[in-house]
């Protein structure tokens, strides 16, 4: 009998350790972790880089209040900040305070300049922005939001891609457009550079703020330090959290110097937000992840995989329907329900996660290689062929 609670329905496995792309588990089999941990792991496990900074900052400081200087922070966020739109950087533990930070941000600055009626958010309707009270009314999601009234007012919805009901649903209260850059959860559905840049005029025509959420398509992952960034599009505020960590839980919201200036002293606050220990982690995935050469390989490394995968499509048309995504955040859509597909990928030691619209979810570690691909591509097309 388990004393956790039901609210995840887990799969009958668990894991001893890992190394890099794989994961034993306990039962002493090896699988090729393309899940991990949701976008989380971006440098695998136990990377030997990681596991020497947590080795050395845990001998000398874990934790102390943000009432002191955190001088890893400083430089996260100095990193963050130069290699990015931001000015300023906010930490928190995870995506859902990052999204809410975002909000709280975006509102404030209105207050802050005279408008505080000015503080309804604009969502696409399915979205997913995280599980707190907020976060789950700001996705518009009847399965997340049951149960869990009253409703938080304050969010409008539109469909993706229904230009027209986006405009139908800005007021003279819209405080701010939040949006996925690409959908993680809803199936991996990329939001196209012409639309993020006709979506960055019209928040400059009606007044309003631009906020892209990267808390699983940033840091990385879409072979872009951030997945806007081909766009040229300069949004106002991000949320980002998952891969920064590389598996120890940070979260933080970036955002221009304009939307900064309603945060002054006492307005937000973390306990954990921004530790010394996570700080440290963090600067080290910043360091390996937002390198040049190692973009170009993740650049390379997708070319590869996605091509693959299309002609894998050719080959079985009745069971793909379409090959998603950039860089290593990777949908394939079948026809039908993803269950069982994903359970017989998983028999065959590839373990991947569903997403909305029967997408197969596929988020190897950004430093994956070439081959541990290939054999990945392998068991898909064996899948394939037995789910005929
Ligand atoms: C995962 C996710 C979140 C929530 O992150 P948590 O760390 O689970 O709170 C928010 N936004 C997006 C786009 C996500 O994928």
């Amino acid at each position: 009998m388990s004393y956790l609670a039901k609210n995840y329905n887990r799969k009958k496995i668990s894991f001893k350790f890992g190394k890099g792309s794989y994961l034993y588990s306990t039962d002493g089999k090896k699988y090729l972790d393309f899940v991990s941990g949701i976008a989380v792991n971006s440098l695998g496990h136990a990377h030997p880089k990681l596991v020497k900074t947590i080795k050395d900052q845990s001998k000398k400081l874990w934790h102390v209040s943000n009432a002191f200087q955190i001088p890893e922070g400083e430089k996260l966020a100095k990193k963050l900040c130069k290699k990015t739109f931001a000015d300023y950087v906010m930490f928190q533990n995870s995506g859902a305070e990052a999204t809410e930070a975002a909000i709280k941000v975006a509102r404030r600055y209105f207050y802050s300049i005279g408008k505080p009626k000015k503080n309804r958010i604009l969502c696409i309707k399915n979205s997913f922005h995280g599980r707190t009270i907020a976060a789950i009314f700001a996705s518009g999601s009847k399965k997340m939001t049951e149960g869990f009234g009253p409703k938080v007012p304050g969010f409008d919805h539109f469909r993706f891609g229904d230009h027209k009901s986006l405009k139908k649903k800005i007021t003279k209260n819209t405080a701010a457009i939040m949006v996925e850059t690409i959908m993680g959860e809803g199936g991996i559905k990329e939001i196209p550079d012409w639309c993020l840049k006709d979506l960055r005029k019209l928040c400059n025509e009606k007044k309003i703020l631009l906020i892209l959420d990267e808390v699983q398509c940033g840091i990385s992952r879409s072979g872009d330090f951030f997945a806007f960034e081909k766009s040229k599009v300069k949004p106002d505020i991000v949320p980002i959290a998952k891969g920064i960590g590389g598996g120890f839980p940070i979260g933080a919201v970036l955002m221009n110097k304009k939307v900064a200036k309603g945060m002054t002293p006492g307005t937000h606050g973390s306990t954990f937000g921004g530790n010394t220990l996570a700080m440290a982690v963090g600067n080290t995935v910043m360091d390996i992840v937002s390198n040049k050469k190692f973009l170009k390989n993740i650049k390379n490394l997708s070319k590869y995989f996605l091509s693959s995968l299309n002609k894998l499509k050719e080959k079985y048309p009745h069971i793909i329907k379409e090959i998603r995504g950039r860089g290593l955040l990777i949908g394939i859509q079948l026809h039908k329900d993803q269950t069982k597909f994903i359970k017989r990928l998983m028999d065959n030691k590839l373990l991947t996660i569903r997403a909305a619209e029967n997408v197969v979810r596929i988020l190897p570690p950004l430093n994956v290689k070439k081959n541990e691909i290939y054999q990945a591509l392998k068991i898909i097309n064996k899948v394939c062929l037995e789910s005929k």
